[in-house]
């Protein structure tokens, strides 16, 4: 790690210096998701932030839903969401719902009225947006705006009644038609949707906007600090009126950077689009940069948490590029992934003086990077499969894997040496007719025979035939949200590429929970989709790393 890496980030500075001044004993944060869809990688960065600061510092982190939009939220999502935050590896103090407040909301409501700081408008919305006037010009007042404390009690009651339609009249705090930000001029606090409520049924017809929940929330669960993204700096400046003329807990806002990833899109809305009309399988189909979508793909909760830490905390938003989040997880599989081999594309060998019926099982290790992980056993016998590419009838010079009179080790097993290629009629190569040197078996290698190639193989009796599905980047450009037509037209076709493999048997036995390596190929897991007859694998991160390189040649 470097120096750079280990130094406090903004917001752990601020905090340390509340803590040193003695304002806070100890810290209150929130992670607050609208439960409008599956949390996404620009999720997990800060729900990394909001539970690693009380991880840090004395203090805790809740889990609050921000459910004030009764049309697009739902409880399956609320459900992804708490599973989504436990995989990670977090767990909040308490789990609540800004619905859990639509009574104190309500009655906020009416305090700011009896104030004279708040008034029942019945004008609809273009009305409002025409009075708002413009960075330079200055809003007008809305003739609704002078109505006594009585009568928008009396509005505002009936509103909360259900006597009136959508849209036909809101709250609005009475502040500045003329005030330099916009967001200041009045804004609504509450709406009138008769919708029913995922939580709440039908017994609100009313709903408080953004503005009137989020910061009366946060000062009803003491939050002490209230992290959000840029976005949300000019209504900074209404968080802070609202809680004042309220008179509660003094909850502070501070705001970060949005961390998104190049070739995907990191917004619910568009990510449900892509549901909705079928681009994808949903929400967790394994090219969706949804926290569902890594998981199945194989992604694990300490590679996502690394990738959070090193793109760390920032003011400024930027791309990042999407090869560090698959460099983050190569890392961390080359640590836990259990070592097997798998033939994509075969071509059959024959041992010639290995007798025919004939096996033995050789032992190979799980993982070279971790012995506690033991060996497993792998057959060997008279016919195998190797890779295609790993054979050549012409090779050029370096090529050290197997050609005519050439030698390689199969891995964990014995050094072969290819005396025959045996063709169909039509050229092509029906099989490869080799020899095996019995005292060169891995560990037990007598032979003195040295070798610069070792290939992986199967037995082909005993190989599994079984699916592996590739993914590729899911659109063809670096900001497909950024584009100029629709986001959708930047999809890549080519995104899932679907191929047979011949296992070794001992993937016959693999748990969802495994994460394999691949030799020579890469990470794989099993996919959900797979049945006890139909093994299906999905290619996590292949073992190239592009990113890694080009970081070595920026230096
Ligand atoms: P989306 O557009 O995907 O719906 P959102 O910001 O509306 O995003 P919320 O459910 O409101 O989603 O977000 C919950 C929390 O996660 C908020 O504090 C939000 O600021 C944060 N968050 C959302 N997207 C990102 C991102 N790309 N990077 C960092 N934080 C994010
Ligand atoms: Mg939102």
């Amino acid at each position: 790690m470097s120096i750079e890496e280990k130094s406090l980030n903004f917001l752990e500075e601020i905090i340390d210096g509340d803590l040193n001044n003695g304002k806070y004993q100890s810290i209150v944060t929130r992670f607050p998701p609208e439960p409008n869809g599956y949390l996404h990688i620009g999720h997990a960065s800060s729900i990394c932030l909001n539970f690693g600061l009380t991880q840090k510092y004395p203090g805790y982190t809740n889990l609050r839903f921000d459910d004030t939009n009764p049309v697009t939220e739902e409880t399956e999502y609320v459900e992804s969401i708490k599973e989504d935050v436990r995989w990670l590896g977090f767990e909040w103090k308490n789990e609540r719902y800004a619905s859990d407040y639509f009574d104190q909301l309500y009655d906020f409501a009416v305090t700011l009225i009896n104030k004279g700081l708040a008034y029942v408008d019945d004008s609809n919305s273009e009305e409002i947006a025409k009075m708002k006037g413009t960075p330079t010009e200055p809003g007008k007042d809305s003739p609704y705006r002078n109505r006594t404390i009585e009568e928008n009690l009396d509005l505002f009651l009936r509103m909360r009644n259900g006597e009136f339609p959508d849209g036909s009249r809101t709250l609005r705090a009475k502040i500045d038609m003329s005030h330099p930000n916009l967001l200041m001029r009045d804004p609504v606090l509450y709406r009138i949707k008769h919708a029913s409520h995922h939580r709440t049924g039908d017994k609100w017809c009313i709903y408080p906007m953004y503005d009137m929940a989020h910061g009366q929330s946060d000062s009803i669960e003491n939050v002490t600090h209230s992290i959000c993204t840029m976005e949300f700096v000019p209504h900074r400046e209404l968080y802070d009126w609202l809680i004042g003329k309220l008179e509660i807990y003094p909850s502070h806002q501070y705001e970060f950077a949005r961390r998104n990833i190049n070739y995907t899109v990191t917004s619910k809305r568009k990510l449900l689009q892509l549901v909705n009309e079928k681009y994808v399988t949903g929400w967790d189909d394994p090219r969706m940069p949804t926290i569902s979508g890594l998981r199945r793909r194989g992604y694990t909760p300490e590679s996502i948490r690394d990738f959070c830490e090193r793109i760390g905390v920032a003011k400024r938003e930027n791309l990042v590029d999407v090869g560090l989040l698959e460099f983050c997880v190569r890392e961390h599989l080359n640590r836990v992934a259990l070592r097997r081999m798998v033939v994509f594309d075969p071509i059959r060998v024959i041992i010639t003086n290995y007798p025919e019926g004939q096996y033995e099982n050789l032992k190979s290790e799980n993982n070279p990077e971790d012995e506690t992980t033991g060996t497993r056993e792998i057959p060997f016998g008279r016919e195998l499969f190797i890779e295609k590419d790993d054979f050549m009838e012409n090779p050029p010079k370096k090529f050290f894997r197997l050609a005519p009179g050439q030698m390689v080790r199969l891995k964990s097993a014995y050094i072969i040496k290819c005396d025959e290629v045996i063709k169909e009629t039509d050229g092509s190569i029906r099989e490869l007719h080799c020899t095996y040197f019995p005292d060169s078996r891995s560990g037990h290698d007598t032979s003195g025979i040295q070798v610069k190639g070792t290939l992986h193989w199967v037995c082909a009796s005993h190989a599994a035939e079984v699916e592996v599905r590739e993914y590729d980047r899911l659109f063809k450009v670096e900001d497909p949200a950024g584009e100029e037509s629709d986001f959708k037209n930047f999809i890549n076709e080519h995104s899932l590429n679907v191929v047979k493999g011949y296992a070794e048997p001992s993937l016959l036995s693999a748990q969802h929970k495994d994460r394999f390596q691949f030799l020579r190929k890469g990470y794989y897991c099993l996919d959900s989709d797979s049945e006890k007859e139909k093994l299906i694998f999905n290619r996590t991160v292949t073992l190239k790393d592009a990113w890694a390189k080009e970081q070595k040649k920026s230096l």
